[in-house]
């Protein structure tokens, strides 16, 4: 890679190649403007035209000359519009390790760097429809027949806000045009009522009646400021209230008037009580304070403020502040502990190859509650002891709050936070203190793996095997196999660190290809929590009919709270929640757009499809047959949480799921709860499962464990297996000891089996078998190419034809190809999806074989828009 300075010889660049998030896997030439040419830097963005848009781009590489024997022509090639960038927000190593996620995971380079930066600094491009003169014409000449009969409101999929009602889309739209002038595109369809594009509109733009034009608008996210107050002092008394020189004349003029006035009474009499403590705040707080916190601490109204201000006591000024994710957060004390004698020699190990700037990357295994956070804090510590950086990844927000906080007391302003609920701001300011090396460690989700950490020295992956590390759209990566690429170019060391290893992982610390760290003990000798399966067969047996909690587990619940100690309630549906049954009839409602039962949220009384969002009311009535016996099925963790609350009237409950997660405060503030103890019962999906220290909770209840097991995917019995073992670990974790219960209708199956007897080991040699037996991941590199296309035959056809190709491709057998067969959603958000799986022992042949396909399939006129390849897919679903 360049450098990202000039090009390579010294001389002026000419050229610029930019990568555009788009869905093509190549790079564009734009020619630089001379106003731009020695301002341009590998790594900075760029505003182009491409094809009819403006659109961001990113400079990845300068030139004086095109290179040679290039086809294009001169006169073609398009001036970069505007460079958006001064300090390339890219820097070398990101360049790097973004262009390898684009080649390994054939995905857009684009796409990757955009995913990379943080939203806030992306430029928009904003589309505005405007009537033109030609439209006005037609707006005043009297309507003929025609106008008045083009497409009919219904035919054009809208509803008609009575702003614009009355004659056709048409009319109506120049109307509104005409009366209002430009628009941007979205709003004017928000007033239309068109979702999309309508046709009609692009037909007015094809007549010469309305024009679309582009405009850029750069949402430059720039540091927040805000008002802040401070006490002015007298020269003579030192007290506040007489105005320095400072202040505007006519002011001071006033303000002596108002001093003169009140000369001769005691100074303390002037002031309210509000204003007194308004005064007190100030003076506690170094004399100068936002006013926002001011109002709050001293509990004042902004009028005190005011007449604070007109008298000249305080002063108000523009404070630069960042927007810090945790500004107000309690932040718990730093407790030193002495590390263990495997903590400490799991530390040593990390630090050798750290210290010497080796690349290393290491699995630390370590059951849960053995002190691996710990161990990750004492690494990131040596990393900033050699003045370099530091990264951890976690899979999931919800592990952020409590593990956030506990970062940031260890490491104060050196550590920015990075996930996906952060205000745009939030984020914007967090990614600057990295990219200015102001803040050299990131903990972070996903994304964070792109983090602009100066000098990377150690990076964390903490429950490595999580599938959220994961990115299951274009651009399409694993951050754990990201961040191992990235630790070798560093190069840094690299943990990944779990008590449950991915299968991949642990098989790679058994061939050396991975250090191997082990924490088979917990931390002061804390027992492990007992697991229990409790055998839903017989509880049918014995009450004939089916329930949704044994009474083993309704009489823990109980116990567990009489001794004051709280509880976990999981569920493992993964999108299996509850939905609604005719028992007439036996329908079942469906998403119109998705082959999957519609969710039914009881708190709204809707029914929701979790693929394509779509919303409807739930029916009284069966749609299919009229009859009003219709009954919810399945137990979402909503019910669960009304069933508890019915049985346990007196025990304060809190629930956690993929709908309170999308409301971050109360999110987090449900999860703080619980750890202050002021919640004694929690309910939740699987997200409950992972990394959270709770040292009062003694008794995990997992409902229903089978539908996972059931799943059409290869990884299920890990999944379930790694969930059970991780929920297993909520227990038990403090003085006290803990209790799983497991309700199954499959307490012979291995994973759950090995779960119970917590023991990793036996469950590997059973997985691992049957992974080299029926060819599967670590064995095989693993492809899915899916092809989704709205015509069932058509998606079809491509699937074959891609088939097809493969097979040319694959002359030499070196690959094994599946399929087309029906993904398991074989009908989401409108498509039908057909998938096709390749496996190879070899990685470089299954990639040289698959890019031929899709080459040839491209160049017999396939439609490749509609085909997506996914390299080392983790969910099979
Ligand atoms: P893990 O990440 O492996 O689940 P943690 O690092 O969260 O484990 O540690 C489990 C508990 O033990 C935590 O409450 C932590 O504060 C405590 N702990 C960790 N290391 C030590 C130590 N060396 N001495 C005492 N307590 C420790
Ligand atoms: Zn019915
Ligand atoms: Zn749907």
């Amino acid at each position: 890679m360049t450098s990202a300075t000039q090009v390579s010889n010294g001389a002026v660049p000419q050229y610029a190649q930019v990568a555009v998030p788009v869905h093509l896997n190549k790079t564009f030439t734009y020619r630089l403007p001379a106003a731009m040419q020695r301002a341009a830097r590998v790594g900075s963005r760029v505003m182009i035209q491409f094809g009819a848009k403006p659109t961001t781009g990113y400079i990845v590489a300068l030139s004086a000359q095109l290179r040679e024997g290039t086809s294009l022509i001169e006169s073609e090639i398009k001036d970069v519009q505007e460079l958006l960038d001064v300090e390339p927000p890219l820097t070398p190593e990101i360049l790097e390790i973004t262009r390898w996620v684009s080649d390994y995971y054939a995905t857009p380079w684009g796409e990757v760097m955009r995913a990379a930066l943080p939203a806030g600094i992306n430029a928009t491009v904003e589309q505005t429809v405007s009537i033109t003169p030609a439209g006005r014409e037609q707006m005043t000449s009297p309507p003929t027949a025609e106008t008045h009969e083009s497409l009919p409101p219904a035919s054009a999929g809208m509803s008609v806000p009575p702003a614009v009602a009355g004659g056709s889309a048409r009319t109506r739209a120049l109307r509104l045009l005409a009366n209002e002038g430009e628009f941007e595109l979205g709003a004017f369809r928000l007033r239309m009522g068109a979702t999309q594009t309508p046709k009609w509109l692009r037909d007015l733009e094809h007549e010469g009646l309305i024009e679309r034009s582009y405009r850029t608008r750069l949402l430059p996210t720039r540091a927040k400021r805000r008002r802040a107050v401070r006490l002015v002092k007298s020269p003579s008394t030192g007290y506040a209230g007489v105005p320095p020189a400072s202040l505007p004349p006519n002011e001071r003029l006033g303000q002596r008037r108002e001093a003169a006035k009140q000369a001769g009474r005691p100074r303390a009499q002037r002031l309210t009580e509000a204003q007194r403590r308004a005064i007190e705040a100030l003076r506690a707080n170094g004399n100068a304070m936002a006013a926002h916190d001011l109002v709050q601490t001293a509990s004042i109204s902004e009028s005190v403020i005011r007449t604070l201000l007109r008298k000249g006591m305080v002063e108000q000024f523009e404070e630069e502040t960042r927007r810090d994710p945790l500004a107000r957060a309690e932040l718990p004390v730093n407790e030193n502990f002495k590390l263990t004698t495997a903590q400490l020699a799991a530390l040593k190990a990390i630090e050798a190859p750290l210290n010497q700037r080796r690349f290393a990357p290491i699995l630390l295994h370590g059951i849960t509650g053995s002190g691996k956070t710990e161990v990750y804090i004492r690494a990131m510590r040596a990393a900033l002891d050699l003045d370099r950086g530091a990264m951890m990844l976690v899979p999931e927000i919800a592990l952020t709050p409590i593990l956030s906080r506990r970062l940031r007391s260890h490491f104060g302003d050196q550590i920015a936070i990075f996930h996906s609920s952060l205000s745009k701001g939030e984020r914007f300011d967090e990614w600057s203190r990295l990219r200015r090396a102001e803040a050299r460690v990131v903990l972070g989700t996903r994304s964070a793996v792109f983090a602009p950490v100066k000098d990377l020295g150690v990076i964390i992956i903490d429950e490595e095997q999580d599938a959220s590390y994961r990115q299951e759209e274009s651009p399409f990566y694993h951050a754990r196999d990201t961040a191992i690429v990235r630790a070798q170019r560093e190069p840094a060391v690299v943990v990944l660190g779990s008590a449950t290893p991915s299968l991949e992982s642990f098989h790679n610390s058994q061939t050396g290809k991975y250090g191997y760290l082990h924490l088979p003990e917990r931390v002061a000798n804390r027992p492990l929590a007992q697991a229990v399966m409790i055998d839903m067969r017989q509880v049918f047996a014995r009450r004939k009919k089916p329930a949704v909690f044994s009474a083993e587990l309704l009489s823990a619940i109980q116990e567990t709270h009489l001794r004051r100690e709280q509880s976990i309630i999981l569920l493992n549906r993964r999108g299996y929640s509850s939905f609604i049954l005719c028992r007439s009839c036996g329908e079942s409602i469906e998403c119109p757009n998705c082959d999957v039962t519609l969710t039914y949220h009881q708190s709204d009384r809707t029914l929701v499809c979790h693929y394509c969002n779509h919303h409807e009311r739930a029916p009284s009535q069966c749609p299919a047959c009229g009859s009003k016996y219709i009954y919810y099925v399945g137990e979402g963790t909503e019910q669960i949480e009304e069933l508890l609350r019915k049985r346990f009237p007196n025990l304060r409950l809190g629930r956690i799921d993929r709908d309170t997660k999308s409301r971050r405060y109360e999110f987090e503030k449900t999860l703080l709860d619980f750890g202050k103890g002021e919640i004694d019962l929690l309910v939740g999906t699987q997200m409950l499962a992972k990394g959270h220290d709770f040292h009062n909770v003694t008794l995990v209840g997992v409902v229903s464990v089978d539908a996972g097991l059931a799943l059409p995917d290869f990884r299920a019995a890990e999944r379930t297996f790694q969930l059970i073992t991780q929920v297993a670990g909520r227990a038990g974790r403090g003085n006290l000891p803990g209790r799983v219960l497991i309700q199954t209708y499959h307490p012979h199956h291995y994973a759950l089996r090995h779960a119970c007897a917590q023991d990793y080991r036996a469950f590997y040699d059973e997985e691992i078998r049957h992974r080299r037996n029926l060819g599967f991941p670590p064995f095989v590199a693993l492809a899915l190419l899916l092809v989704r296309h709205r015509d069932p035959a058509r998606a079809l056809g491509i699937a074959q034809q891609l088939r097809k190709a493969l097979n040319e491709a694959n002359r030499d057998q070196s690959c094994r190809i599946l399929g087309p067969a029906p993904a398991p959603f074989a009908r989401l958000r409108g498509e039908h999806r057909v998938q096709l799986l390749v496996k190879s022992r070899s990685r470089k042949q299954m990639r040289a074989v698959i890019d031929q396909a899709l080459k040839n399939c491209a160049e017999a006129g396939n439609d490749s828009r509609s085909v997506t390849l996914e390299i080392d897919p983790v969910s099979m679903m």
